[in-house]
């Protein structure tokens, strides 16, 4: 497939901030001709979280029916929810001269390589474990249980860093964003070479 578009593919641990880093992005989303990649979920809406914006939230049948229609571009399931990229929007604006950007965990990840191979992928690294562990823990959303679950995983998931193409710091909100904007223009004025 031909696409003018890029796809941007911020990826992580869980907890490492890449939501606060992308909804930043997003107050910028016109001046860098972004386009966000709203999820579907099975996971309970959080506090604030709204149907359309943060996720589009539906029951685990709901979802499995999507699977089998085959409308997803990549799904996961990750601490006992399901979480998937609905194709169609990405489609869409990657048939324009736009960035979609992907907030999606490592798995999913993956799986968008192999169907994006000259995507972008940015991985997102916590400064430290005490400060992701930190960081679950305050957002007070999880359970104990959870976040060490989600803590565990991030220890494994850091052995993926070498499969994508930046690493990012998030140790400043506003450092890690400015250097998301930089990878993103460049990746904009990068010259397509066909293989001889
Ligand atoms: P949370 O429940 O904290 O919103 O998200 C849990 C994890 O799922 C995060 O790492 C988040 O980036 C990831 N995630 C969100 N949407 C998707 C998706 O569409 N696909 C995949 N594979 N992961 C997702």
């Amino acid at each position: 497939m031909e696409d003018k578009g890029l796809l941007l593919v911020v990826s992580g641990p869980a907890g490492v901030g890449k939501g606060t880093l992308c909804k930043r992005l997003f107050s910028q989303a016109e001046k860098l001709n972004l386009e966000y990649s709203v999820s579907v979920t099975t996971r309970s809406p959080r506090p604030g979280e709204i149907e359309g914006k943060e996720y589009y939230f539906r029951t685990r049948e709901e979802f499995l029916d999507m699977i089998a229609n085959n409308e997803f571009l990549e799904w996961a399931e990750f601490c006992g929810n399901l979480y998937g990229t609905p194709l169609f929007h990405v489609h869409n604006v990657l048939k324009q001269d736009k960035t979609i950007l992907l907030e999606i965990d490592i798995q999913g990840a993956k799986l968008v390589k192999e169907v994006f191979p000259h995507g972008v992928f940015i991985f997102i690294v916590p400064p430290t474990f005490t400060e992701l562990a930190d960081r679950l823990h305050g957002r007070g959303t999880e359970s104990e249980e959870v976040i060490a679950l989600r803590l565990a995983q991030a220890v494994e998931e850091m052995q993926n860093i070498n499969d994508y193409d930046y690493a990012v710091e998030n140790d400043e909100v506003d450092v890690a964003v400015e250097k998301i904007k930089s990878i993103i223009i460049a990746e904009h004025c990068r010259i397509k070479k066909t293989s001889s």
